[in-house]
C-alpha cells in the first residue's frame, strides 16, 4: 500500500512519514513538494491514497485535485488550515474523499486514512442502496443507516460492509474466514474476535433482543447467518400484546 503526500512543508511531510513508519509500517510514503510534481507522481506512482495540501507554491490544491480527478479516482484527503468551511465543502465537491484540518495529530490522521480506505474499498454497497427487511426494518447501504420503526441508526463502514455480505447471502451460513477476508482483508482470516465484536454491534442495532438474536444468528463453529424475520414472528411482535380486538 502506498500513500502520496503533496505538501510544501518539509516538517509536515516528515511528521506524516514518521507517523506511518511507526504506526502503520505496511504503508510506504512518497511525497511531492509542489502541485505539478504531485500530479506527475499520481500518474507515475499509482498511490492507493493521496494527502493533498491546498496551499501549494505553484498551483492551488483545488486545481491539483481537479486535474487528479480528470484521470484518477484515487482516494484523496485534503489538508486545510483552521477548518475553513468553504474549503471543506469545495474540496468535497471537487471530489475529495475527506479533509484534515491543520494542525492535526497522528491518531486523527490514521483514523481518516483508515476510514477513507475502508469506504472506498466497498463500492458494491453503493449499488445496493436500500433493502427492506420487514415493515419495521430497513437498511440503507448508501448512507449507511438502519431504520428501525423509522428511527435511524447510523452504521460504520465496517458494520455496513459486514451486514451487506450477510444480507446479500440471506439464509446461508457464511464462515468466519469468508467474512474476515472480505471485510478486513486476507491478513485477518483468523481474527475471529473482530467478527465477534462487530456481529454484537450489529445485533445491538438491529435486533429487538440482542442477547437472543433471531436475525443475525451464530452457527456454532461455522460462522454467521442472516435470517429474514417471517411475517409470523413480526405479527407476534407487533400485535401479540394487543387486547380487545373485535
Ligand atoms: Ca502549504
Amino acid at each position: 500500500m502506498k500513500i502520496l503526500i503533496i505538501e510544501d512543508s518539509p516538517q509536515i511531510i516528515e511528521a506524516i512519514s514518521l507517523c506511518f513508519e511507526l504506526r502503520w509500517p505496511e504503508i510506504s510514503v512518497v511525497s511531492a513538494t509542489n502541485g505539478n510534481k504531485g500530479l506527475e507522481m499520481v500518474e507515475a506512482e499509482s498511490p492507493d491514497i493521496v494527502i493533498l495540501d491546498l496551499g501549494l507554491p505553484d498551483i492551488h490544491g483545488f486545481t491539483v485535485l481537479r486535474d487528479i480527478r480528470s484521470f484518477s479516482d484515487v482516494p484523496t484527503i485534503i489538508l486545510t488550515v483552521r477548518g475553513d468551511e468553504i474549503d471543506k465543502v469545495k474540496g468535497l465537491e471537487l471530489g475529495a474523499d475527506d479533509y484534515i484540518v491543520k494542525p492535526f495529530n497522528h491518531a486523527e490522521l490514521l483514523a481518516r486514512v483508515r476510514a477513507v480506505l475502508r469506504r472506498t474499498t466497498m463500492p458494491q454497497l453503493k449499488d445496493a442502496e436500500e433493502v427492506v427487511i420487514s415493515p419495521e426494518l430497513k437498511i440503507d447501504f448508501a448512507t449507511p443507516c438502519v431504520y428501525r420503526k423509522d428511527e435511524a441508526v447510523k452504521l460504520t463502514p465496517i458494520e455496513a460492509n459486514l451486514l451487506y455480505h450477510l444480507v446479500r447471502n440471506e439464509g446461508k451460513t457464511l464462515s468466519h474466514r469468508y467474512l474476515l477476508e472480505r471485510i478486513w482483508g486476507d491478513e485477518y482470516s483468523d481474527a475471529t474476535e473482530y467478527l465477534k465484536v462487530y456481529i454484537q454491534r450489529l445485533r445491538n442495532k438491529l435486533e429487538d433482543d440482542p442477547g437472543q438474536p433471531n436475525m443475525l444468528t451464530t452457527e456454532r463453529g461455522l460462522g454467521y447467518r442472516f435470517i429474514k424475520p417471517t411475517p409470523r414472528t413480526l405479527a407476534n411482535r407487533t400485535y401479540g400484546l394487543r387486547s380487545g380486538s373485535p
